[in-house]
């Protein structure tokens, strides 16, 4: 290895690394308030054919709902702060194999009958351009 004369870090050095150390650290902070972090309540957000048809929480709205799309209808029970679809006449059963979900960023999709049930938080983590789900 060899050493460059210079070998003491200049001032502008110093500062541009710790820019970046701070940018990093501002980012790696965004990321971690936007996953299951503290704060906000938890939202259930209930899309059919990539519209949003209801929002709830699911503390204030334990029970069960019922939402048809498509020809299927899905059982969706509302239970323990959080979701899960506990009957559907869809073909696949993927929502119903999916189970308990109660965390945010976790979902249930149902392809045949293009549903999503996702949970979300009300705290800015959950803008409706975060979607990223494909269905086909
Ligand atoms: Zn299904």
């Amino acid at each position: 290895m060899r050493w460059s004369p210079k070998l003491r870090p200049n001032g502008w050095d110093g500062l541009a690394a710790a820019i970046v150390l701070l940018l990093a650290a501002a980012c790696a902070g965004m990321l971690w308030g936007r996953g299951a972090a503290t704060g906000g309540e938890l939202e259930v957000v209930v899309s059919i054919d990539g519209g949003e048809v209801e929002r709830f929480v699911p503390t204030d709205s334990a029970g069960e709902k019922t939402y048809t799309s498509r020809g299927y209808t899905l059982h969706v029970l509302v239970r323990d702060g959080g979701v899960e679809v506990s009957q559907a006449d869809c073909p696949t059963q993927d929502c119903v194999h999916t189970g308990w979900i109660g965390r945010a960023g976790e979902s249930i999709v149902c392809l045949p009958a293009r549903v999503i049930i996702q949970l979300v938080r009300t705290d800015g983590g959950s803008d409706p351009g975060g979607v990223d789900v494909v269905i086909g």
